[in-house]
């Protein structure tokens, strides 16, 4: 059977958006290419409310969380942990023999600037600063976003050579980032969360200075490398064989998402978090920290000691998925997203049928 999907990536994709990526192939050295990508490219620069560049990778979000670090730093990379995925970026850094340091919070607690600024000072008094840092901004596998925008500032402010590199896997498309005003140096995410495709595409905004940090390191990679990008970047092209069904899905998608307006995107996910935050407090409750609760999804304390994996059997056979808990939190917490092109009436008809299902 068919089911609806409420966890946080893949999450449900609409049938228009399907059949825009059936559409016929075209080569990706033509013109037709070439238009699509100068097309589409507008569209996700106003997304981000960026003038900079905004790159699209034939991968998943991993390998330009992986990409980004290696272009980054010449000096010693700070990842901020609060949860599996912010974790994660600490490993690739670390794999990529890149010398890096983590600064860690409990699992349901926010980054905040007052952590990242304690961290980037110890760096500077030791004499070995930092000249990048990592951050995920909507922490997938705990409900929490950090605030970013107060980050960004504070590190704008204060450590002017350091980088700052935002995992937007899980917000980007679902909530506002202003990638110029706030001055973020790269600002990622996959396709398949918020923007309501099929995996298989990830979009990355990355700044002027971030791309001339990029030509100072010595091993940036290939793949990923901004200037490999940039030698067909005007023309509309990418280095590789880019992803032409999905960017001719994103392309359609985008004018969805415009034709919304941003603003009421914005607001429809505030909405629907606020919706499943209220059910989850009033039935079970909250894993994160309250002020920080994350827009696109939300992790809920199984306090009522329910089977999930049971729960989500139950959904399946009337046409729903939900998440476990991430990691160590499964079966003690529950995830339910509510990202992407999913509504108010959908969250309702979904928690309608967990309380049938629970006999709550
Ligand atoms: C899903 C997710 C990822 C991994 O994305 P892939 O597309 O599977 O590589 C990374 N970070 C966050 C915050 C995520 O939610």
């Amino acid at each position: 059977m068919y089911k609806k999907l409420f966890i946080p990536g893949p999450t449900h994709v609409r049938d228009e958006i399907l059949a825009a990526q059936a559409a016929p192939m075209i080569g990706h050295r033509a013109s037709e290419y070439s238009a699509l990508q100068l097309e589409v490219t507008p569209k996700l620069q106003q997304l981000l409310y960026t003038q900079q560049r905004v790159y699209l990778y034939a991968s998943s979000s991993t390998g330009v969380m992986e990409g980004a670090v290696r272009q980054a730093s010449t000096q010693r990379v700070l990842n901020t942990v609060c949860g599996e995925f912010s974790s994660r970026w600490h490993e690739i850094t670390r794999v990529n023999g890149l010398v890096c340091e983590q600064v860690a919070v409990p699992a349901g607690q926010a980054i905040t600037p007052e952590i990242v600024d304690q961290a980037l000072s110890a760096g500077a008094a030791s004499g070995d600063p930092y000249d990048a840092v990592t951050v995920v901004m909507n922490e997938t596998s705990t409900g929490v976003m950090s605030p970013v925008k107060d980050i960004a500032a504070l590190v704008r402010a204060k450590y002017p050579d350091v980088l700052i590199l935002v995992d937007a896997v899980s917000c980007m498309a679902g909530t506002k980032i202003e990638f110029d005003a706030w001055g973020l140096d790269v600002c990622l995410a996959g396709v398949q969360k918020c923007f309501a495709l099929p995996p298989g595409l990830a979009i990355c905004a990355v700044s002027d200075r971030a791309r001339e940090r990029a030509q100072q390191v010595e091993f940036p990679g290939h793949y990923f490398a901004y200037a490999e990008m940039d030698k067909r970047y005007d023309k509309g092209q990418t280095p590789a064989t880019p992803a032409i069904s999905l960017i001719q899905a994103l392309n359609r998608q985008m004018d969805d998402i415009l034709a919304e307006g941003l603003d009421r995107r914005w607001q429809r996910h505030a909405d629907m978090a606020a919706f499943v935050q209220d059910w989850a407090r009033r039935y079970f409750a909250l894993f994160s920290d309250e002020r920080y609760l994350s827009p696109t999804v939300t992790n809920i304390s199984n306090t009522r000691g329910i089977s999930v994996a049971d729960l989500n059997k139950q959904l399946g056979e009337r046409g729903a998925m939900i998440s476990n808990g991430y990691g160590s939190l499964k079966e003690k917490c529950f995830r339910i997203a509510h990202m992407g092109d999913l509504t108010t009436d959908d969250m309702r008809w979904l928690l309608l049928q967990i309380e049938d299902i629970l006999g709550l």
